[in-house]
């Protein structure tokens, strides 16, 4: 049997949800030659998050992408400190290097804003590689077909495409269509987070109970900091997110 030589197609592709996953899945498909259109609830002008960390195994693939992770103020901590929550000691770290000993990249420190501002520059700038990906917000989506495949839009437009992704988050629409039945997203039993907060870091330096919270004045360590209180399973996760 003779090998059949396809030519390279590029597909229309409808993404819904502009979140990380839909914008990150949106510069993927058009770095790969792919017309992407996103539909996207919200205005999306007025972001909102605190810190996210951006693991060796995403920073690999975006500074392939192009990231500077510098120049959008990333932070790179010099380890991530496991501390006692009674006495404040550290119990044991896992410094930075590690990280790129064993996984060839470092982990990152960013502020959403800023992880999602990039990532939607980098989907929709006319600089390639690629065509730009179209982002069409308040476009509310209420239902999927997956035969057809098509989507529609809560004023009733019925889209389709070659292929839809659904990126719309923990609530997706998508889930029941794909999987024919409903799961109802669960809060895991480990690393669940309740509140997520932010604080000036000028603040915690300006008082001296607080300044070695920001960076360690013997070390002069900038660190990833994990409180755990493992009889009640409860933790406090702090990390620097803007440069
Ligand atoms: C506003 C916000 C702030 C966050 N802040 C943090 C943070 O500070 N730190 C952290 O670690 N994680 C944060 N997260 C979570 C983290 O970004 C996500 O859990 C993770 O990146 C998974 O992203 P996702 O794209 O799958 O889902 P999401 O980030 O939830 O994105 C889903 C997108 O789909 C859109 N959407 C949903 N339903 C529809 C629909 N029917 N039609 C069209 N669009 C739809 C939503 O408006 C949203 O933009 C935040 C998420 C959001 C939405």
């Amino acid at each position: 049997m003779g090998l059949t030589c396809h030519r390279k197609m590029s597909l229309h592709i409808i993404i819904v949800g502009a979140g990380i996953a839909g914008l990150s899945a949106a510069v993927s498909l058009r770095r790969t030659g792919h017309r992407v259109e996103i539909y996207e609830r919200t205005s999306a002008n007025n972001e909102v998050g605190a810190a996210i960390t951006v693991p060796p195994n995403a920073s690999r693939f975006l500074l392939e992408w192009g990231l500077d992770p510098v120049a959008e103020r990333f932070v790179k901590a010099d380890e991530m400190a496991f501390l006692d929550p009674l006495t404040l000691n550290t119990l044991f770290a896992v410094p930075q290097e590690q990280n790129r000993a064993r996984y060839g990249y470092d982990l990152w420190l960013s502020h959403r804003v800023d992880l999602h501002a990039w990532f939607r520059r980098k989907a929709t700038a006319v600089e390639g590689p690629g065509t730009p990906v179209v982002l069409h917000l308040q476009r509310a989506v209420v239902r999927y077909d997956p035969a057809t495949p098509s989507i529609t839009l809560a004023d009733g437009g019925v889209l389709s495409a070659d292929l839809v992704v659904g990126a719309d988050g923990v609530h997706s629409l998508a889930t029941e269509v794909v999987l024919g039945c409903k799961i109802e997203p669960s809060p895991s039993a480990y690393y669940n987070t309740c509140f997520r907060f932010l604080i000036p870091a000028a603040s915690l330096a300006e008082d001296p109970e607080t300044r070695w919270w920001h960076e360690d004045e013997h070390s002069r360590k900038v660190s990833m900091r994990i409180i755990t209180h493992n009889a009640t399973s409860r933790r406090i996760v702090s990390y620097p997110c803007r440069e």
